[in-house]
């Protein structure tokens, strides 16, 4: 470490902007995954113009440089894994204009993902991408994650709402994209590359987010089954329909008894799967869309079928969904959390194939998601000093992931690379893939400082 950073840093930033006792940076080395890498320093930056002035002053001193939201991330994106400064975008938190005519918005990346959602709410204006971890995720870890959600069916995950971007390279040049025309042609597609690039190639800045008009009306209905694979055909089933439900969730039975259990509820029923559905749109048309999917329920033997006629019910079946997570923490001391996808019509052949992982290693497996992008999360029950139990782990995770690409799918509908999934990067977009990616790396970052050790396997 250089001996004079937290002197140098302190002049960029001023002395309350840069922590740098063990406590203070202790705070800023975990995300999701709970491991922990320690940070040298930790900026809060106010402005572009010291964001660009610690860039800066990382490169001319080849000093890692990390960003980091509300580090909610899975896969251990704001990790200093190397070390270095981690410049947390907290207090770059404002919603800097909404223009309602034309429907968009420009945010500094800090803004937390619900605060953004309820004050478009108050123009009457729509941004759709909900990851669960909205309460405390940001809209620049969003974006660079590029977060999905439990409307992305319908409505498409964070790539689709943005308008463009403003970031800094690593040499402090300040660069912005995106045009108020209805199409943009010019040139290479730099939000793109930006977009999902999981903090490895420029520190965001600002956002413009693109915005709907809040739907009229919803349905909300639970679905009960008593096999899983009869959820995953209905998911598969309204999919070729045509229909779009703007929320189509799976949740498996062990994980709802659990949920059940932790929210202290007897409303629901127990069932081998649920689906949490929901349409939306003018009235009469989301209750046809609602009827279409309770008939294609019936016909895959649904044993219970529930409707949420008041908003407190409604908001009763949503916190089955939103507790998934925090209940699963109780069941055992480690969670492998993998979030792949796969096209909807594969998901009931998904849906088996991790049941019978489940048997082949011997370990508890709790799946739940998106199942309406053929997106789950499928969650590993274990025991990180249980050394023998995590080798079984790892095989079967190993397992999934080849299962997922023969079903034609990806190893992340949304939570990236990272450090957790680098290792088998290979496996899906190839050798070339990788050089060929290490390649636009190189021109982004060409002394490797920008959040290393992520992504590509090493
Ligand atoms: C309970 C729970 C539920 C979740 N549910 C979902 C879900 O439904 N959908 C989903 O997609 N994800 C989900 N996640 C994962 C996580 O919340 C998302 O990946 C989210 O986008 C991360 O945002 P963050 O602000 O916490 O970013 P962080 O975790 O702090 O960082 C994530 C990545 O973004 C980079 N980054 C952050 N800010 C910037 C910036 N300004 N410029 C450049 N790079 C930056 C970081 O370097 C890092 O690589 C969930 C996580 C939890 C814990």
């Amino acid at each position: 470490m250089k001996e004079t950073l937290f002197e140098d840093l302190k002049k960029i930033l001023g002395a309350k902007n840069v922590l740098s006792t063990y406590e203070e940076r202790l705070t800023y080395s975990y995300d999701a995954t709970n491991t922990s890498f320690m940070p040298d320093a930790v900026v809060i930056p106010q402005n572009i113009e010291q964001v660009v002035q610690v860039m800066k002053y990382a490169s001319a001193n080849k000093i890692p440089i990390v960003s980091r939201g509300a580090g909610s991330g899975y896969t251990g994106g704001s990790l200093p894994v190397k070390g270095g400064i981690v410049v947390s975008f907290e207090q770059m938190n404002k919603i800097l204009s909404v223009n309602k005519e034309k429907m968009y918005a420009v945010v500094e990346p800090g803004v937390v993902t619900q605060n953004f959602f309820d004050e478009m709410e108050k123009f009457g204006l729509f941004y759709p991408p909900d990851p669960s971890s909205l309460k405390t995720s940001t809209l620049g870890g969003n974006v660079a994650e590029c977060a999905g959600g439990l409307r992305g069916r319908k409505y498409g995950v964070t790539k689709n709402y943005v308008l463009g971007l403003e970031f800094v390279l690593y040499n402090g040049d300040i660069i912005r994209t995106g045009v108020l025309s209805q199409n943009g042609d010019s040139g290479y597609d730099l939000d793109g590359i930006l977009i999902g690039s999981e903090g490895t190639l420029a520190l965001i800045t600002k956002i413009a987010l693109r915005l709907l008009k809040r739907p009229a009306y919803e349905e909300t209905i639970l679905a009960g089954f008593n096999q899983m694979e009869d959820a995953a055909k209905v998911v598969a089933e309204i999919t070729a329909s045509g229909i779009t439900p703007s929320i189509l969730e799976f949740i498996d039975g062990d994980t709802l008894a659990c949920v059940l259990e932790f929210i202290q509820t007897d409303r629901v029923e127990k069932a081998a799967a649920v689906l949490l559905i929901e349409t939306d749109g003018e009235k009469e048309q989301a209750h046809k869309e609602a009827e279409e999917i309770i008939k294609i329920c019936q016909k895959n033997n649904a044993k219970s079928l529930r409707f949420a006629d008041t908003q407190e019910e409604k908001d009763n079946l949503w916190k089955i969904r939103r507790s998934v997570s925090a209940s699963l923490l109780r069941i055992a001391p480690t969670k492998v959390n993998e979030d792949v996808c796969v096209p909807p019509s594969q998901l009931p052949e998904l849906v088996r194939g991790i049941k019978k992982l489940s048997k082949d290693y011997n370990v508890q497996i709790n799946t739940f998601g998106h199942a309406g992008d053929g997106n789950l999360h499928v969650n590993f029950m274990t025991d990180s000093r249980d050394k023998e139990k995590m080798h079984r782990v790892e095989q079967g995770v190993e397992k999934l992931f080849d299962l997922t690409l023969r079903l034609g799918g990806t190893l992340s509908g949304e939570h990236g690379i990272g450090t957790t999934k680098a290792k088998f990067m290979e496996k899906e977009v190839g050798k070339s893939g990788i050089e060929f990616m290490k390649k636009v790396k190189q021109a982004f970052d060409p002394d490797g400082i920008i959040n290393p050790g992520k992504i590509f396997p090493e």
